[in-house]
């Protein structure tokens, strides 16, 4: 059998691991719904029954390390957890120290959106590009960026949170405080409610028959789009337009070779596109307007693959963290920026 990573997803609602080869193909992957109430211990404890479930199936595997990806805000340089809103009681865990003394293995930590833009860049839609933008469209909205063949991570890991750049001076306020972010006005959440809004409980909408009366959903404005249903498709042209703009900006600060689209809006991606580039076409500088926006490849495994990547794929393009870290160690630079000195291993 050819060389394995163990690789986990962890989500606030599922925590998922894999078995993936070097060439991102999944060769047994596990689920579990994650006890995200109950504190880091139990959710490690998780992840290594999981572990165990997964080399039990295969037990001739050649592990060589295991790369992980969980929700940000997290380190991946110094290998914290630093405190994600999805988890209960997670403050600065050290996962990678906790994972690699646990397992002797070598690990690689980095955020869920860096680890899709990584699978999707190096095994998906974004296959052969130099600088692309993984833009994720769910619940909320996030982002990874690979510039010149490299995530691009910024000061401890923390670049590319591109769900909170404030695109208007309007409307619901967002989780993290804020008006007028990304997310706020263009996820998924944002357009079931603009949908639920528009609607009444009872009104004999298409809307909300889908939705059996209740909260409308992203996805139920998606499937009245495709019947044709005339406010569901206003409804569309206005997320487009949303979409568009915060797709300009990336566009103008990024320059990527192309946007590539995923989470659960981008089963609506064929709806969208068309109105999202119009966006892009009348606001973006025209050096910008021809880079192409695609829909992911990988589905729900674009964390895994990209996360077993981070070890399968180290020292090559996009990689090279672990080294760049073990290098300004060495140097003693880098560790005024705080992240390193909180390092609590060797
Ligand atoms: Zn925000």
């Amino acid at each position: 059998m050819s060389t394995l990573a163990l690789a986990f997803d962890l989500g606030g609602t599922e925590l998922r691991g894999a078995l993936v080869e070097r060439s991102g193909d999944v060769v047994v992957r596990v689920s579990a719904p994650t006890m995200a109430g109950a504190g880091s211990e139990a959710v490690i404890g998780q992840i290594i029954t999981l572990a165990g479930t997964l080399l039990k199936e295969h037990p001739q595997a050649k592990v060589v390390g295991i790369g992980m990806c969980a929700p940000g805000p997290l380190d991946p340089k110094a290998g914290i957890v630093i405190g994600p809103p999805t988890l209960a009681g997670w403050h600065n865990v050290p996962l990678i120290d906790i994972l690699s003394r646990q397992f002797g293995l070598p690990v690689r930590l980095e955020n869920d959106a860096n680890a899709a833009a990584l699978g999707e860049w190096r095994f998906g839609a974004g296959r052969g590009s130099g600088s692309l933008v993984f833009v994720t469209v769910s619940t909320g909205i996030g982002g990874g960026v690979v510039a010149d063949g490299h995530i691009y991570h910024g000061r401890r890991g923390l670049a590319a949170e591109i769900g909170h750049m404030t695109i208007t001076g309007e409307g619901e306020r967002c989780f993290c405080g804020a008006v007028g972010c990304f997310e706020a006005v263009a996820s998924g959440t944002a357009l079931g409610r603009r949908a639920t809004k528009l609607t009444a409980a009872g009104d004999g909408s298409l809307l909300r028959r889908l939705s059996n009366d209740g909260d409308v959903s992203a996805r139920h404005v998606v499937e009245a789009a495709r019947a044709g249903d005339a406010s569901a498709l206003d409804l569309v042209e206005a997320e487009a337009k949303w979409l568009g703009i915060g797709f300009t900006n990336l566009l103008h600060l990024y320059s990527p070779d192309l946007i590539v689209m995923g989470g659960g809006l981008a089963n609506g991606f064929d709806l969208l596109a068309p109105l999202i580039r119009t966006t892009i076409e009348t606001r973006a500088m025209p050096a910008y307007r021809d880079v192409p926006i695609v829909p992911a490849e990988l589905g729900d495994r674009a964390g895994l693959v990209g996360a077993a990547s981070l070890i399968l794929w180290e020292g090559e393009p996009g990689t090279a963290l672990a080294m760049v870290q073990d290098e300004e160690t060495k140097n003693g630079a880098g560790g005024q920026a705080g992240a390193l000195n909180q390092r609590s291993g060797p």
